[in-house]
């Protein structure tokens, strides 16, 4: 059997991480099994979809690297698939029209909630007393009364539900418009999906679905119904917690590897296992090693991991997706030290790629005004022998490696007879601005003498005027 599993997100806002999570499991599984992975977009109700919230889900796949193989497939180009399969039901008596008005229905359900008894369509017109209907009708799957579906599931085990619970759902508004299980089953069908991952907010869908498959004569696929993300309250994670848009955490300067390597431990695991590469992920990923109960969201441990990759990566492949943040902030990067060379030095000094890109904005261009407190404490009147002589030599130099600046700053040190740091602070304030920077050596050697002796100029004048004042 090949492997088919789907993500099919109904778009009505952004990619949520719960929705990506749901979807990297469905991609896992298919890749793992050597599958197809398909992108269908339920975008039926057409009041809530919107464009901007197909493109931004769109995006947010992209951006996560969740490629599909198949797809992106538009139920509301479907509609006449859908009708086919509707009338193919009634003309085998699987469906029938239903012409009791919202009145009855409305007043049906209150005697039965009057009765303690859960609301339910009562068959009325089962029998096919309004299948000559030719305006105002709905139409209903004729659910099997007798028996029960059994759900097997690869996360919450064997679920049986009684089809005496189950009513007789709407497939066909009076708008003509096929509804929303309907649809999902004829895709699911077409789209020969062997296996549903999805949210558990659907399982109640579920048994109604495989009833009006095997109606069809159907296939019925696997299923694996993921829990919830919830928020550090325990409550449902919703914005109240914070960032749950993929594209957020984007815009926040998370990497995308870091992002999926939190996602897939969050409710699965091998062992205990906390980094995994999306080889490794597809390698050792299964349906049934994702846990049954719902699974905190921890900022924390996200962060860490994003350090983590931040730190290890390929500084080409990190530099890729730092571009980017150094654009959003304004920062011209054609002119002055490679992206990679700067990350080399500042990965382990950042959390994310939007503090790098703050953090290292100095390479590009000068920077407006020093930082206070550096400045308070290390340009001072005695620092101004030591930036005079530290630009002499740096002046002097034949080379500009890290190697020849640490040189030139330890002779100036010796020759003032004051420790390393007498000198190494003024100077780094003076050529970043600020007091932290990574070792003076190879902040220095990513800039130019030129671009370092006018900043030592810019920190001698700062000393005299504050001399003066
Ligand atoms: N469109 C549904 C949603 O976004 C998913 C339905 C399904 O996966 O079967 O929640």
């Amino acid at each position: 059997m090949t492997v088919v599993t789907r993500f099919a997100p109904s778009p009505t806002g952004y990619l949520h991480v719960g929705g990506a999570r749901t979807a990297l499991y469905s991609w896992l599984y298919a890749k793992s099994q050597g599958g197809e992975f398909v992108l269908r977009i339920e975008d039926t109700d057409i009041e809530r979809s919107t464009q901007g919230a197909i493109d931004a889900i769109l995006e947010g796949m992209e951006w996560l690297g969740l490629t599909w193989d198949d797809g992106p497939y538009y139920q509301t180009k479907r509609f006449d698939r859908y009708k086919s399969f509707v009338q193919q039901l009634l003309d085998e008596d699987k469906a029938y029209k239903c012409t009791c008005s919202r009145e009855r229905l409305d007043a049906l359900r209150e005697q039965q909630m009057a009765d303690g008894e859960k609301p339910k369509y009562d068959g009325k017109c089962r029998a096919g007393g309004a299948n000559g209907a030719t305006s105002d009708f709905v139409i209903r799957f004729k659910n099997p009364e007798q028996g029960s579906v059994v759900i097997n599931d690869h996360i919450r085990g064997n679920i049986e539900i009684n089809n005496s619970e189950l009513d007789d759902l709407i497939i066909q508004r009076s708008d003509g418009v096929p509804t929303y299980n309907f649809c999902v089953v004829i895709d699911d069908w077409d789209m020969k999906i062997s296996h549903v991952v999805r949210g558990e907010d659907h399982i109640n869908n579920t048994p109604r679905q495989i009833n009006i498959l095997n109606a069809l004569g159907a296939p019925v696929p696997e299923y694996a119904h993921v829990s919830m993300i919830l928020g550090d309250d325990g409550k449902k994670l919703s914005k109240r917690h914070g960032a749950v848009s993929v594209m957020q955490y984007r815009d926040d300067g998370f990497l995308p590897q870091a992002l999926l390597n939190y996602l897939v431990r969050l409710g699965w695991s091998h062992g205990d296992q906390e980094i995994f590469s999306i080889e490794e992920m597809i390698e050792h990923f299964s349906l049934d090693g994702i846990g049954q109960s719902a699974s905190a969201f921890n900022t924390e441990k996200l962060i860490w991991l994003n350090q983590h990759y931040i730190k290890t990566m390929p500084v080409s492949e990190v530099a890729e997706y730092a571009k980017w943040h150094f654009e959003q902030q304004g920062i011209d990067t054609s002119n002055g030290p490679s992206l990679e060379s700067v990350i080399a030095i500042q990965a382990d000094r950042v959390k994310t790629l939007k503090e790098l890109a703050e953090i290292s904005r100095y390479f590009y261009e000068e920077y407006q005004e020093f930082d206070a407190n550096a400045a308070k404490k290390h340009l001072r009147p005695v620092a101004q022998e030591a930036l005079e002589l530290i630009k002499t030599k740096l002046s002097e130099l034949t080379f500009w490696t890290a190697e020849t600046i640490h040189q030139a700053i330890n002779a100036t040190a010796e020759e003032l007879e004051v420790g390393m740091g007498k000198v190494g602070m003024p100077l780094r304030v003076a050529a970043t601005g600020s007091g932290n920077s990574p070792s003076l050596d190879v902040t220095l050697e990513l800039l130019s003498f030129e671009q370092v002796a006018q900043r030592i100029d810019k920190a001698l004048e700062f000393i005299a005027n504050r001399a003066n004042s």
